[in-house]
């Protein structure tokens, strides 16, 4: 494999019960069509959007859509789940759904049990709590695809040192939770992680829109000059990308098909980028159009940032 080829890995991430319906079959149309195999990440137990839905996005970012296609975007009843109307149970009444991304030849993982209480919990949340939840998202797993999931991508980007921890113990292949540069082993709050971390390497379509004055029509021209020899590692989202956004998906698709770009899914970034990673700290902070912190890479501390491959 030549150096200067792109690698390009999309990271799905499915946080809502509408997302699953609705955005996974769009978007096994669209991925299907370009010939990609992605990663995606479901959250498989109550739909409580209703209580978190603004802090999802960020308000810039609302505030857009609001003037263009809100109502489209996410739906009122989403903005209702766990609120005025019970939260549905996603893996339980959209099993097909989520089974049919296997069978279509993606990698497949876990995002949560419940999106809304691990972003907001997290922190408060000792080792015992984030085994329930993770055990939870792994039963309802194991019950779809017949074996435990091999990988886990933490709901915002939110992860500590205790959620690393029981991670460890699942026996994974790698987790996706953080932002950063190339494959690493974590160490956050001085403990030291065996589970290999993929980060995103590019910043999210919500948080670029709204910023520095980039717009749907611009926000592609962006993504190409993000795109740089070796791994890159795309979030999107099933309520985004394969919804509301989906014309602006199939023309960043579109254009990636002009350049020499080869498409993995993660596990595949995992063992070709993974070897010989690097250990780094992980920190949770801010970045640009996102209004929670999320688990940032940045090298250990005193030293010097350590290359990646
Ligand atoms: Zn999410």
């Amino acid at each position: 494999m030549g150096e200067t080829a792109s690698v390009v890995a999309f990271k799905v991430d499915v946080d809502t019960y509408v997302g699953t319906r609705e955005g996974i079959p769009n978007l096994l149309k669209i991925l299907r069509q370009f010939g990609v195999r992605a990663t995606f990440y479901f959250s498989l137990g109550p739909d409580n959007s209703g209580k978190a839905v603004r802090r999802i996005f960020h308000p810039g970012f609302l505030k857009k859509m609001m003037r263009t296609r809100a109502p489209s975007m996410y739906g009122v009843r989403t903005m209702l789940y766990g609120t005025l109307l019970p939260a549905p149970a996603i893996a339980k009444d959209l099993a097909e759904v989520i089974a049919s991304v296997k069978a279509a030849g993606h990698e497949v993982g876990i995002h949560c049990w419940d999106h809304v209480k691990w972003h907001d919990y997290l922190p408060r949340y000792d080792k015992k709590d984030v085994a329930r939840e993770l055990g939870l998202a792994n039963g309802a797993f194991k019950v779809i695809f017949g074996a435990p999931a091999q990988t886990t991508a933490a709901p915002g980007w939110t992860v500590t040192a205790d959620s690393l921890e029981v991670q460890d113990s699942m026996g994974l292949t790698y987790s996706s939770d953080s932002r950063g540069r190339c494959p690493f082993f974590p160490i956050m709050d001085g403990r030291s992680f065996r589970t290999l971390q993929i980060p995103s390497t590019w910043p999210t379509m919500d948080e670029l829109l709204g910023e520095n004055g980039i717009t749907t029509e611009t926000i592609n021209a962006q993504y190409l000059q993000l795109l740089k020899p070796g791994l890159n590692v795309h979030t999107i989202h099933a309520e985004l990308e394969g919804n509301a956004l989906k014309e602006q998906f199939v023309d960043l698709l579109a254009r990636l098909a002009q350049r020499t770009v080869r498409y993995i899914p993660l596990g595949e970034a995992a063992a070709e980028f993974g070897v010989g990673a690097p250990h780094c700290e992980l920190r949770m902070g801010y970045v640009e159009g996102r209004a929670m912190p999320v688990a940032i890479q940045s090298s250990a501390e005193g030293e010097t940032v350590q290359p990646c491959r």
